[in-house]
């Protein structure tokens, strides 16, 4: 493909990718792709072609085989786990870091890519309102990092924080460094290590615990602690583990579990890690980190929901809006008792992070930037690149060795690495960090019209039940045991809903903010459409896939 061709076949895909973001807007298309396993390989040759195609060969496939089997997740009906963002910023960002692919493995592989990553990041940290100490300027040499995915970050610090311990326990033992002695010592020492995190932490943490060669144990919740990691809890595994002989080295506490968004009370489990001070303290706040942006869940102080009474959420004073932002109407008040284990807002803040050692964030989640973009925050950048830097030759330069500049590749797994800093930056400029906040706050509102709506149906014949408290944007709701007749699900017919849709978040309409923004505004043409229209979520069969 030349360049005149190029040319030609960038902006036919353009306009299909326009149309593409329309139609999946407009929640015409079904959520859930209608095909069977398998459905691809008898629509393609059996093997790769020997002579080239045109665009115009290839393209017309991606509208016949390729979106009949993609599962839409900026569709307004999609409601299954977090969001997974996608905006034209983003995919701007995407289309340049493709067309200046450099596996920028150092600051002189090209050195816009490492700078415009920590100016970014560090842009970030303040945004989220995160301490100090992980800005790439903070004087304890902190610092953050973009990792493909959340589970990579883990793990990655894992790796860090095990290296960490077994160094700590060998120097303590006044071991030489380097020395066979000690090799020898912290062999047979790792076997014993254990990483922590509660049984509602998401899986990345059991995994890392795999790919670094450690035990792992949880620390058990419950129901009426939120699902959240309480300090006595916490004290008796961590004790016995030690009982049994194992050495706790590192913990993933959460803000915003995968299963409720349980946030685990890090400000009252500080006291307790004080007297474990080798143990690693993790963050993850993959989904509801991005949230911080709001000065309302970055500065939180008590155990309330940001929300009043009535479910929405107030606009805290001074805080500007982006001058569309209108009050929601309210939702009718829950016609039932409240839960018994209602998610609120834990104390967050810069205080409150000050005692974790790093943290993530997925901006490919929530924040508009397209998959992916994982934020690391990172205390110590030295302990990533002690435990993670190998430089042999190829790989020495005078930049490196002058120390003035960072190589990202010394904070990763892989060596290369993508251009993803562009994409965030786009993103970022392109809504400002009051339209990162505008978005978070009517999503939050569309989960609590959405808890609204289900609690309305819960009369004695409804079908579905709140599960836990909606906590950021997350509501967790079922069909109610007993309530669909198996005979219905196992055909998969349209059941009734509780008699309005309720459309989550797109932010490909064409608008900034998607039909969120016309869900505020719009509220009766939306319930118009709704009713015209027989959605997703009102099929049992989708219901019960989900
Ligand atoms: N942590 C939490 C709390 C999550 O909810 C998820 C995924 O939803 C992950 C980690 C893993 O994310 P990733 O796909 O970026 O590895």
């Amino acid at each position: 493909m030349n360049a005149d061709e190029f040319r030609k076949a960038a902006h036919a895909a353009i306009e299909e990718i326009i149309q593409y973001n329309q139609d999946v807007a407009s929640g015409t298309l079904p959520v859930l792709p209608n095909i069977k396993p398998g459905y691809l390989r008898p629509q393609l040759p059996a093997a790769a072609p020997q002579h080239p195609q045109s665009w115009q060969d290839i393209q017309p496939d991606i509208a016949k085989s390729i979106v009949p089997g993609l599962t839409h997740w900026q569709s307004p009906n999609f409601m299954a786990f977090f969001p997974a963002c996608s905006t034209y910023p983003s995919i701007l960002g995407e289309m340049y870091s493709s067309a200046f692919t450099a596996p920028a493995f150092n600051w002189l592989c090209s050195p816009a890519c490492t700078e415009l990553e920590t100016i970014v990041l560090d842009w970030l940290a303040d945004a989220l309102h995160l301490p100090k100490d992980f800005r790439s300027d903070s004087p304890g040499g902190g610092g953050g990092v973009i990792q493909g995915s959340a589970s990579e970050a883990i793990v990655t610090v894992m790796v860090a924080a095990r290296e960490r311990y077994l160094n700590r326990r060998a120097d303590a033992k006044g071991l030489p460094d380097p020395s066979p002695e000690r090799e020898e010592w912290i062999a047979t020492l790792r076997p014993k290590l254990v990483a922590l995190s509660s049984d509602q932490a998401h899986s990345s943490t059991a995994k890392g615990a795999i790919i670094a060669g450690t035990y792992h144990r949880t620390v058990e919740t419950t129901w009426q602690d939120d699902l959240a990691v309480q300090p006595d809890a916490l004290e008796s595994t961590i004790k016995k583990c030690i009982e049994d002989g194992r050495e706790p080295y590192y913990i993933t506490l959460s803000y915003g579990t995968t299963s409720t968004c349980a946030q685990d009370p890090l400000h009252l489990l500080a006291p307790i890690l004080q007297k474990y001070p080798d143990i690693w303290v993790h963050v993850d706040a993959a989904y509801a980190g991005t949230a911080l942006v709001c000065p309302e869940y970055a500065n939180a102080s008590t155990s309330a929901s940001p929300s009043n009474s009535n479910g929405t959420i107030p606009t805290p004073e001074g805080l500007p809006t982006n001058g569309t932002e209108q009050p929601p109407p309210n939702p009718p008040p829950p016609t039932q008792p409240p839960l018994p284990s209602p998610t609120g807002l834990l104390p967050t803040g810069p205080a409150v992070w000050s005692h974790a050692d790093s943290f993530n964030t997925n901006l490919h989640k929530w924040l508009l930037v397209s998959f992916d973009a994982s934020l690391l925050y990172i205390r110590s950048r030295h302990a990533l690149t002690s435990a993670l830097s190998i430089t042999p030759a190829y790989l020495q330069n005078k930049h490196t060795d002058s120390g003035l500049v960072t190589d990202y590749r010394d904070w990763q797994i892989p060596l290369g690495r993508r251009f993803r800093a562009l994409k965030i930056w786009f993103v970022v400029r392109s809504y400002g960090v009051e339209g990162l906040r505008a978005h978070i706050r009517r999503t939050v509102r569309v989960g609590q019209r959405l808890e609204a709506l289900v609690r309305q149906s819960e009369d004695g014949r409804a079908l579905f039940e709140v599960l836990s408290k909606p906590a950021f944007g997350l509501t967790c709701f079922r069909v109610r045991p007993g309530a669909v007749p198996r005979q219905l699900l196992a055909q998969g017919g349209v059941v009734e809903g509780p008699g309005e849709s309720v459309e989550t978040e797109n932010t490909m309409d064409g608008s900034p903010f998607g039909t969120v923004e016309q869900q505020d505004g719009e509220e009766e043409g939306q319930a118009e459409k709704a009713k015209a229209q027989p959605t997703e979520t009102a099929t049992a069969e989708n219901l019960a896939n989900k």
